[in-house]
């Protein structure tokens, strides 16, 4: 039995809790309070975040919304005050007792009847970045967000899942942008004693410190847990006493530095993540590679199997791949990592030589044409040829995948090479606003949240009037809008812009308004400028007297990618013009938190990636059942969602082979549909100001997509198409 040695609270120490018969008011309800902070679980009740609100509003604004800091630093006289309050008692009793019921292995779940054979072992689920909430900052974007809306999702559905990473503990950046329109990325400490990880102990009762070989060095990391709901993840942190000064500080930062550091973090994550589960006592029923980054993974497992088993690495590696499944996730060549043979060399020796291969075969398996000694090592074809079961995360990047690693098949045709796609979703409670899920409460049925696939329920959402439909996403435009006005002046304060600026930033946009949405990352392709390409006209449709549009833009640009804070520049200098600077807004420091306003918040959702190189891409499902419509290039989930009455279309799916030329047709395409689409049919409302034919454009969304595109139908997919069958198991016995 493995022991979890917690991070108690000095004054509020829970061992305490558990000797004494009786405790005070006080103690129970900081002993509640503690375990609750102590679980992720509440990152996705909403009653539960407003609990923590409620306790300390200004504390929990100030720790970024992080429970744990707010209960810590809580005083005694508050905790009293609090415990004194009848009220207060009952909610946190009910929140707890919710919880313990969450989590009790007793309930019954979706996996019990669906995925009984993973119940045993656990689906080991491996990515080098997990978003989970705001406060714990691992996670650069779109994949890590979808790697955390997995975890949730595998805990709602009962599905036992234990998930790797490694613990930045200086996260991704934060992001500045001076007057100029110039990124700077700034790098917080995050601070250990207020994050909800415990230090994982060995038998000894000591912090558990696994080693990872990096050539002839031996790299130490701890390893760190966090509860999400029924599930853990794993961290794994290099800052420990034993590891020289550079390797500590190897995996402080998430995409940082230079190959050599990535090289080493992937050996972390990959090698290091299957010693950390063995050294944890975990054995699973098969690996999900979450991109090609964890892939060392496979070759640890196979390592571990030639002891096992006495067999050479041929004999083991046929297992292994029967029992991992990979999931790609761009068709982007960059974001393919590759590692020089030297450097290879360099630092998996040690790996290599306990696998029994020669260097020409173990270079070979990251290689696409093997025999070539200059091609370097790819991550992405090794964990190709490492894992029986490969996916893409939308139907055509499934096609475009096959297309571009039909090289490593060179006996299938195009459609007959063994990738498929499983289409990503998002957890719905983690993104969907309150005020939306009492609508569906109400008019979809109570029980809306435990059918999220039924066609047929989701249908009923024609019952709900237009008007109480449309009067609900009134009041969340007009949150996001008190929102963006508070955040962007308190950040131009902060950034040194004269007063005329802060001024015009808090009253900025208008409640009533059209409001346009985009955020994401801002990689080149993604287009962030595609709205800019004519400023006139642009300004003609946004300034417009009667029929107004307004912008809200968030994004960063990675550190080392100058042409993306170019393009970041020029969407916040347009959004400092005069005449466009009531209209267009720019909120600094993208994460989760404004990825939630943002998404619950605006009438349209702008997606403008160069098909087709957006994979699938999540935000615009976010904004789906919270009222929104997208408005988007037919790329990634868009291509397979889009039905001409469900939301609007940029282009018609044709790519020009000249890229300028292509991004000139979007451009001309994206104006087009605004003005004669998009804008009339939004102000087309009656004498109480409902637009009818929006709602009904709003509501064949939810009808039409609302049941797919989440990650209960996703998760589902991965189960029988994948973890089952990946376990040995014959997945159509187990679907309904
Ligand atoms: C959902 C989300 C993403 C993904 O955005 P896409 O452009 O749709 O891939 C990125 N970052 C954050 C913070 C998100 O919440």
């Amino acid at each position: 039995m493995i022991l979890v040695r917690q991070n108690y609270i000095p004054d509020l120490d829970c061992r305490l809790c558990h000797t004494r018969l009786s405790m005070t008011p006080a103690e129970k309800l900081a002993h509640q309070l503690h375990e609750l902070s102590m679980n992720m679980w509440w990152a996705w009740n909403p009653t539960v975040i407003k609990l923590f609100r409620d306790i300390d509003p200004g504390a929990f604004r100030a720790s970024k919304h992080n429970p744990l800091m707010v209960i810590k630093r809580l005083s005694r006289e508050r905790l009293r005050e609090l415990a004194a309050d009848a009220a207060m008692r009952a909610r946190v009793d009910r929140a707890h007792r919710e919880f313990r019921a969450y989590v009790s292995p007793t309930s019954p779940t979706w996996a019990e009847t669906h995925a009984a054979p993973l119940r045993v072992r656990p689906v080991a689920y491996f990515s080098a970045e997990f978003g989970i909430h705001e406060s714990l900052p691992i996670y650069s974007g779109g994949l890590g967000v979808l790697a955390g809306d997995h975890l949730k999702t595998a805990s709602d559905l009962g599905l036992a899942l234990i998930a790797v990473g490694l613990y930045y503990r200086e996260s991704y950046f934060r992001q500045h942008i001076d007057r100029e329109g110039q990124q700077h990325a700034v790098y917080e400490r995050a601070p250990t004693e207020y994050m909800c990880t415990t230090l994982r102990a060995g038998a000894d009762g000591k912090p558990l410190v696994i080693d990872v070989p990096l050539g002839n060095e031996r790299l130490l990391a701890q390893v760190w847990q966090v509860n999400v709901g029924r599930n853990q993840l794993l961290l794994l942190d290099t800052d420990v006493e034993g590891n020289s000064e550079e390797n500590r500080r190897l995996a402080a930062r998430l995409y940082f530095g230079d190959q050599r550091v990535r090289i080493r973090q992937e050996l972390l994550l990959g090698v290091g993540g299957i010693r950390a589960l063995r050294a944890c006592g975990i054995d699973w029923s098969g690996l999900h590679l979450n991109e090609g980054h964890s892939a060392f993974a496979t070759l640890e497992y196979a390592r571990l199997r030639m002891i096992e088993t006495g067999g050479t690495f041929a004999d083991v590696a046929q297992d292994v791949a029967q029992s991992t499944v990979f999931t790609t996730h761009t068709p982007v060549d960059a974001g393919h990592d590759r590692f020089s043979p030297e450097l290879v060399d360099e630092y998996l020796e040690p790996l290599r030589l306990s696998l029994r291969l020669s260097r020409e075969d173990f270079l070979g398996l990251g290689r696409v044409r093997p025999q070539d000694a200059r091609e370097a090592l790819c991550m992405t074809v090794l964990a190709f040829k490492m894992s029986r079961y490969a996916n893409a995360v939308s139907c055509l990047h499934g096609r475009v995948t096959r297309r571009a690693w039909q090289v490593l098949w060179p006996h299938h045709r195009e459609d007959e090479v063994p990738v498929g796609h499983i289409t990503n979703g998002v957890h719905v409670r983690t993104w969907l606003a309150p005020a939306m899920q009492e609508i569906y409460a109400r008019h979809i049925g109570p029980d809306w949240a435990d059918n999220l696939n039924e066609p047929k329920m989701w249908a009923r959402i024609e019952n709900v009037l237009d008007a109480e439909l449309w009067e609900t996403h009134r009041t969340l435009r007009a949150n996001l809008v008190g929102f963006v006005r508070r955040e962007v002046a308190a950040q131009r304060r902060s950034n040194g812009h004269g007063e005329e600026m802060i001024l015009a930033a808090a009253t900025a946009l208008d409640p009533d308004v059209l409001t346009i949405g985009f955020a994401r990352r801002f990689a080149t392709y993604k287009r962030a400028n595609l709205l800019f390409s004519d400023l006139e006209r642009l300004e003609r449709i946004v300034c417009n007297e009667e029929r107004p549009v307004q912008v809200v833009f968030a994004g960063k640009a990675h550190p080392a990618d100058r042409p993306g804070q170019e393009v970041l520049k020029t969407v916040v200098r347009a959004s400092m013009l005069p005449e466009l600077r009531s209209r267009i807004v720019f909120v600094e420091d993208y994460d989760i938190n404004v990825a939630r306003h943002l998404v619950q918040g605006v009438d349209v959702w702008l997606n403008t990636p160069r098909r087709p190189q957006e994979a699938s891409g999540t935000s615009g499902e976010k904004v789906l059942l919270n009222g929104g419509l997208n408005l988007s290039v037919l790329d990634g989930w868009w291509a397979e969602a889009y039905d001409g009455l469900n939301g609007f279309a940029i282009g018609n799916g044709v790519c020009h082979v000249d890229q300028a030329e292509q991004d000139r047709r979007d451009g001309e395409s994206l104006y087009r549909v605004l003005e004669t689409e998009v804008v009339p049919l939004y102000y087309e409302q009656d004498d109480r100001g409902v637009p009818h034919g929006w709602v009904a454009y709003i509501k064949r969304a939810i009808r039409t997509l609302g049941w797919r595109f989440n990650t209960d139908r996703m998760l589902r997919d991965y189960v029988f198409e994948c973890y089952l069958p990946s376990a040995g198991v014959h997945s159509s016995a187990m679907r309904r």
